[in-house]
């Protein structure tokens, strides 16, 4: 018999965080971080600006370098090589803040580049998969317009969609609706709790309390390089232990 702990065991990590230190120069940004995240767990990342966070989840897509411990992606220690780097980025997808679409490109042309010069695939079926995640993000009506004619709130549900059409195993979310209209917060968001529905690993950073407590199996709150605290979002919100995770959320709830 199969029980319920050893599935788990078999799902494996995800991702797998051992006594990550990294440097900028002499600062010490990350500290002797600690994390593994199972296949189809969601993890919210918060805590205030210049903690770490997105130091830490740049480091797990080789974004930077880090120089002390192991970062295991899908059973893949992450080297310094390229190779190493880049076979690591093909299972990780990673939207950020300022959505950084290609301005030139078409919304079509900014989905299919990816797959078309890094996958073998051929223009007909990197477009049928852009317009499937075009649809999924609600926006295939937009396909041939360009970056700077979409809201924000569309342009960041293009950058999901881009990130999807290269089939990412893990997606990482840096601060995605913080440079948002407070109307075009919930649009994005919907997308996220969609895509953690169907099982997405994801790794948020996020100040998004709403999202965490819908989404999250795991809330962490870092601070000065640290990860402060860990737990359940029941038991982040109702009762946070470190007096700085109490102070954190005292300023943003
Ligand atoms: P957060 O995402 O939590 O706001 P960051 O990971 O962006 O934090 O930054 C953590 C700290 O590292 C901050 O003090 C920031 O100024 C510093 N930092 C970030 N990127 C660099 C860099 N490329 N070079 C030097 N210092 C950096
Ligand atoms: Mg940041």
């Amino acid at each position: 018999m199969v029980n319920s702990m050893s599935i788990d065991q078999l799902a494996g990590s995800a991702i797998s965080i051992k006594g990550l230190s990294k440097w900028y120069g002499d600062f010490k940004v990350l500290e002797a971080i600690d994390l593994n995240i199972d296949n189809g767990e969601k993890v919210v990342i918060c805590g205030p600006s210049g903690s770490g966070k997105s130091t830490l989840i740049r480091c797990v897509n080789g974004l930077e370098e880090h120089q002390e411990g192991q970062i295991e992606v899908e059973g893949k220690v992450l080297e310094k090589d390229i190779k190493s780097i880049s076979k690591v980025r093909a299972e990780v997808g990673m939207v950020f803040q300022h959505f950084n679409l290609f301005p030139h490109l078409s919304i079509l042309d900014n989905c299919t580049l990816a797959p078309l010069t890094l996958r073998n695939v051929s223009r007909q079926e990197a477009e049928e998969t852009a317009m499937h995640f075009l649809e999924k993000v609600k926006i295939p009506d937009q396909a041939h317009k360009f970056p700077s004619q979409l809201s924000g709130g569309q342009q960041q549900r293009v950058a999901i969609a881009r990130s999807l059409c290269m089939k990412p195993k893990i997606m990482l979310f840096d601060e995605p609706t913080s440079a948002l209209d407070p109307e075009m917060i919930k649009e994005v968001l919907d997308t996220m709790v969609e895509l953690a529905e169907e099982g997405m690993t994801m790794i948020c950073v996020t100040h998004e309390m709403g999202f965490a407590r819908e989404v999250a199996d795991r809330v962490i709150f870092m601070d000065s390089g640290k990860v402060v605290e860990m737990n359940t979002p029941e038991n982040f919100f109702s009762n946070p232990e470190h007096p700085r995770t109490k102070l954190f959320l005292s300023q943003i709830l």
